[in-house]
């Protein structure tokens, strides 16, 4: 299959192969064609799957096909300055969007746009701009008043525009909602009906969400028309090229000791790390810098300007280590992220995959560990419920947990992880991921004398070998 056969305008093919895009994902296959033929879609899909061309690409594609604005159509802001010229008093115009996405988080926002630019690279007079909360009100005004014909914006500043009568939505052709259940988690459901309602009933709209079901479901209903269905897989995504793995931890210094060791694993280009809190993520931030790693905080707290300089030198490769609290991380879209930390773990078990997914995008190989209590233990099995994957644990030699962890009362189920499995510093369960990995136990553990550092590589290089026997 290829992007040629999916039917998109040339202009668009030219921007694919200069991303060095050589063939859809299975999400753009299916998605494209249905959102050519102007069908309504939702879409579920796991991260890193390619959703933001799923749904940009058809959108570019219908906009490369209507017929150009009349010779000497003025947009608002030309009006302006043509009326300031005149001397009359300008006559202010709102913005009428041709497409609105809305996002979560202003990170996705900004992601969504620049994959846009990106896409749109050789296609004449086609605006796409970000409307973010933390962004400078004048700016926005700025940026508006060029009368872009795509807003990627997040729910809540735009209702800000929209109440101020900055943003007409009578002319919008597609409403795009991406992750739409996180929104509904972080609370924008009302603001979500008041966009959707501000908008053309004749709208095509699509809904991309990690799981149809429930309140998402519900809401898909509503404001969808007779859609297509598209779901690549459920949300229990098996991320096939992330090798997981959880290493028990007795104390907060013996965590934060597997942490400084793993970091330096050879193999690491750079990793996220997530913490729980924002005050966390500053702290261990603060400590791994003066332990010498390249780290930065990211987190809701920080003004955007810190939050967009944050991701800018994440993508430069000048922060090699981001500590990051879930909101903020959401969505980051850096493609040298080889390893996942979960310093603590999630909340929520959508949360993980959330997580893991930062790793491994665009088919890349990644490594995803969790430094987990010895008391988690059921957590960790939730997340595996979640998942329908067994999380291998792993023992580093000469970081052994002391303590062996707290049996879980549930069921146990044959091949997930076992809480006490790794008693007396073997790798019992990790030898099985060892398994999986390399063909053959890979334990550091029952390594004989091999030294900590080369003993715990060792499981690793069993990992890279596999990967590229796939
Ligand atoms: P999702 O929204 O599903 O998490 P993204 O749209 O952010 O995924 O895409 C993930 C990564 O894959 C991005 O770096 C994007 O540039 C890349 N990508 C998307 N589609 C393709 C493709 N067809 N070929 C190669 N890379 C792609
Ligand atoms: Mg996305």
């Amino acid at each position: 299959m290829t992007f040629e056969s999916l039917g998109l305008h040339a202009s668009i093919i030219k921007a694919l192969t200069d991303a060095g895009y050589t063939q859809p994902t299975s999400v753009q296959e299916q998605a494209i064609p249905a959102a050519i033929a102007g069908k309504d879609l939702l879409v579920s899909s796991q991260t890193g799957s390619g959703k933001t061309a799923a749904f940009m690409l058809p959108a570019l594609h219908k906009f490369a096909s209507l017929p150009p604005a009349p010779v000497g159509a003025k947009t608002p802001n030309q009006e302006t300055q043509a009326a300031r010229a005149r001397g009359d008093r300008p006559r202010f115009r709102p913005a009428q969007p041709k497409m609105l996405v809305l996002t979560p988080t202003r990170e996705l926002a900004l992601q969504v746009t620049t994959a846009t630019d990106k896409y749109c690279a050789h296609m004449r007079r086609l605006k796409a701009v970000s409307i973010l909360g933390g962004m400078p009100y004048p700016k926005q005004m700025q940026l508006l008043s060029r009368n872009p014909e795509i807003l990627v914006a997040t729910p809540g500043r735009l209702i800000d525009h929209m109440d101020s009568g900055k943003i007409d939505f009578s002319q919008l052709e597609i409403l795009v909602l991406d992750e739409a259940d996180r929104m509904l988690d972080m609370g924008f459901i009302d603001d979500i009906e008041k966009i959707v309602g501000a908008t053309p009933a004749t709208r095509q709209t699509m809904l991309f969400s990690a799981t149809l079901d429930g309140v998402v479901g519900n809401m898909a209903k509503r404001i969808t028309n007779n859609p297509q269905v598209i779901q690549i897989a459920g949300s229990a995504t098996k991320h096939e090229n992330i090798s997981q793995r959880v290493h028990f931890v007795d104390d907060l210094s013996h965590k934060n000791r597997i942490l400084d060791h793993l970091l330096r694993d050879v193999t690491m280009d750079q990793a996220v790390v997530f913490t729980a809190t924002k005050r966390d993520a500053d702290t261990i931030a603060d400590r791994l810098n003066i332990a010498g790693f390249a780290a930065a905080a990211l987190h809701g707290d920080m003004h955007q300007g810190a939050r967009n300089r944050t991701l800018d030198s994440l993508r430069r490769g000048q922060v090699r280590v981001l500590v990051a609290t879930d909101v903020a991380a959401r969505g980051i879209d850096v493609p040298g992220i080889t390893h996942v930390f979960n310093y603590d773990l999630p909340k929520f078990p959508e949360d993980y995959v959330h997580r893991i997914g930062r790793t491994g995008r665009a088919g890349r190989n990644g490594v995803a560990i969790s430094l987990v209590n010895h008391a988690e233990g059921m957590h960790v099995k939730r997340i595996e419920r979640f998942t329908k994957q067994p999380i291998p644990v792993d023992v580093i030699e000469g970081f052994e947990p002391k303590k062996s962890a707290v049996p879980a009362r549930s069921n146990r189920k044959p091949g997930g992880w076992r809480p006490g499995d790794n008693r007396g510093g073997a790798r019992p369960t990790g030898a099985g991921g060892g398994r999986n990995f390399s063909g053959k136990p890979a334990g550091a553990g029952s390594r004989p004398d091999g030294g900590g550092y080369k003993g715990a590589r060792s499981g690793d290089s069993g990992a890279r070998r596999s990967y590229g026997d796939r």
